[in-house]
């Protein structure tokens, strides 16, 4: 098999289990994903950065033996995590084609560095990064270009959106925060972006919502979690699907075409887009008034020595406004983010105001 080409193939899917963790089980479930002609790449953990301590922290070099196995059998690629020197020296020996740097390893611009000049100057393997647990798109881009940095060729790199933790209530293990996508993609704009609904969902149902979404926001692929007997997986087995069942969801994603060439789509879209231009600009000319206007309030509050926050009166605001919005089927998160940037901006033109 020749070297696998980050691009070749959009969209690109990888599947295969959270852990490898017998030869059996290994080797089935990717037996049962390649059988459907619709992966192209088998993932397996090896190394498992596990959150607690005494839990299983996977099989090592023992399961890349499984893994060329695999690959024979299959002629499909093999993706898996690295988080050292002596893992990235492993894989490399037993030909592994496609490295990912984890949630837990992006963080620590130690072990990205460590990674990345095991990887010096090598322009043969794709290297898969994982965003930070953290919404940090610094560190993220930070883990990317310290592989640049070491000479790994930018088109051999590739980031998976696995998406943030999250200290509060949310139904995601780790909520997507679509947001800090976009943001890394205007930094890196040629560089394949794959989704891992598993590590985002945490559980199945949500999966094919979430795959969805990300094939509606033009992602270049999938890595999704398979095994041929999820509940008894010895690590992630409420998010982990069968192989029918990984086949189905890939089934069931409706792909989308980044542009189209037809010219009655291009008309229509383009009447919406400047529609959306003349909005923005509104919605600033409006937005830029309301700060006026709460500028002369500070003048006002200044002028009879009158503290700047009235809670009170902010609550009144956020009920009122909510009640509107409600009523137009805007969501209450929506309408609270933007209340809560025009209060937080409005209070610092205030604050200068006071302190001139
Ligand atoms: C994994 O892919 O099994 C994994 C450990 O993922 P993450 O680094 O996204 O938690
Ligand atoms: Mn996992």
């Amino acid at each position: 098999m020749g070297k696998f080409v980050l691009g070749a193939k959009r969209p690109l899917i990888i599947a295969g289990p959270c852990s490898a963790e017998t030869r059996e089980q290994t080797i089935e479930t990717a037996m049962q994903l390649a059988r459907s002609g619709k992966v192209d790449v088998i993932r397996a953990g090896v190394w498992k950065p596990r959150t607690n301590p005494g839990t299983f922290e996977g099989i090592g070099e023992p399961a890349l033996e499984w893994l060329c196995e695999v690959k024979e059998a299959t002629g499909l690629p093999i993706a898996v995590e690295v988080a050292n020197r002596a893992h990235v020296q492993f894989a490399l020996k037993y030909g592994i084609d496609i490295l990912w740097i984890g949630a837990r390893t992006t963080v620590s611009p130690f072990a990205v560095q460590e990674i990345a000049e095991a990887l010096h100057d090598n322009k043969d393997v794709t290297v898969l990064v994982k965003n930070p647990m953290t919404p940090d798109i610094g560190l993220w881009a930070g883990a990317v270009n310290r592989l640049i940095n070491e000479g790994v060729p930018q088109e051999n790199i590739g980031l998976i959106h696995r998406g943030f933790a999250y200290f509060g209530d949310s139904k995601y293990r780790n909520p997507p925060m679509w947001h800090m996508i976009f943001e890394m993609r205007s930094r890196f704009p040629e560089m394949m972006m794959i989704c891992d609904p598993s590590h985002i969902c945490g559980c199945r149902p949500l999966l094919q919502g979430i795959a969805q979404q990300a094939a509606d926001l033009c992602f270049d692929g999938m890595m999704i979690e398979s095994h041929i007997t999820p509940d008894k997986a010895w690590s992630d087995a409420s998010q982990q699907v069968t192989p029918q069942d990984c086949i189905t969801m890939l089934d069931n994603i409706m792909w989308r075409a980044k542009s189209a060439d037809d010219p009655e789509f291009n008309d229509e879209l383009n009447i919406c887009r400047r529609q959306i231009d003349q909005i923005d600009a509104e919605i600033f000319d409006l937005l830029n008034r309301r700060m006026h206007t709460s500028d002369k309030i500070g003048e006002i509050k200044k002028a009879n020595n009158v503290a700047i926050l009235q809670s009170n009166r902010w609550e009144d605001i956020c009920r009122r406004m909510l009640t509107i919005t409600r009523r137009m089927g805007l969501s209450e998160d929506f309408v609270r983010t933007v209340l809560e940037a025009i209060h937080v901006e409005s209070i610092n033109r205030q604050n200068e105001i006071m302190n001139k």
